[in-house]
């Protein structure tokens, strides 16, 4: 039997470290290729595009793949799009592995924004000096904003367009609440900017910013695919695999 992980997350990795050594399963982890010395999970890995849904859907008939499941970052919109088009083309089950999203507790400032456009309209109102974790695939939304200034947090240094006024740290996570606390007071952050990328691994900079009383800007989620059936962790990722093949 043969699963394809599309990954790129902490989650694929422990589904595949789940899965690593199943007698008769071959595992097969797909990366994007956008980071530059990614962590490995165990298993075949293989790093790049398919070619769209029309790719991937070949790719899935050429290498006999049983289960198809997109453990891939919530935000890796069009990826989750080309797996469903995929399955349903190549006749694979599919499952949808997403971290839950965070919610608000008592305490919290946030602002919900429906993209990153929406989130750098409501900038101007809530502060001056920014602390920008959405990567730096998405720089180019604030790129116009001229008068705050930013501090840009990415595995990789952004070659986008960016904001006139910013400072790049690069940095990995998972974070922890005394670096994240450190980051807010060093830098003077008046507002956090992040996705709703759920997990424990980048979640203490709302706690921080939860403490310090600093409003949080967090850009909602796209919605997976229709009918496309979603579980929140890798264990149930494995159960549902171990019923499907
Ligand atoms: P995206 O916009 O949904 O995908 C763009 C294209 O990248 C896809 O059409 C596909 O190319 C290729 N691709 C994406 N994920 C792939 C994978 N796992 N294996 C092979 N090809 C893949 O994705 P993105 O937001 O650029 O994210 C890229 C990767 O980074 C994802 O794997 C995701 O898990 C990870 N990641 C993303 C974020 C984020 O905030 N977006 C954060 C952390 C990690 P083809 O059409 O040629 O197949």
């Amino acid at each position: 039997m043969h699963v394809l992980i599309l990954g790129g997350t902490t989650e694929a990795r422990r589904l595949a470290e789940l899965l690593h050594g199943t007698p008769g399963l071959t595992v097969t982890n797909s990366l994007a290729g956008r980071v530059a010395s990614p962590r490995l999970p165990p298993g075949e890995v293989r790093v790049g595009g398919f070619g769209g849904a029309e790719g991937l859907a070949a790719w899935l008939r050429e290498h006999q793949v049983d289960a198809l499941i997109d453990a891939t970052h919530p935000f890796a919109g069009t990826i989750s799009f080309n797996a469903a088009r995929a399955a349903a083309t190549a006749h694979v089950p599919l499952l949808a592995l997403r971290r839950p999203g965070w919610v608000p507790v008592a305490g919290d400032d946030w602002h919900e924004a429906a993209s990153l456009e929406h989130a750098a309209e409501l900038l101007p109102g809530l502060g001056e000096r920014i602390f920008l974790t959405t990567g730096r695939m998405g720089l180019a939304a604030f790129a116009h904003l001229s008068e705050p200034w930013f501090l840009v947090r990415s595995v990789d240094a952004p070659d986008g367009p960016r904001p006139a006024r910013t400072e790049v740290l690069l940095d990995r996570g998972p974070f922890t609440l005394d670096g994240e606390r450190e980051v807010l007071r060093r830098y003077g952050i008046d507002v956090v900017v992040t996705k709703d990328s759920g997990g424990a691994a980048t979640a203490p900079k709302l706690t921080a910013a939860r403490e310090a009383q600093i409003p949080v800007v967090v850009v909602r989620r796209p919605a997976v695919p229709e009918g496309v059936r979603e579980v929140g962790s890798p264990e149930e990722a494995a159960r549902w695999l171990d019923q499907t093949i």
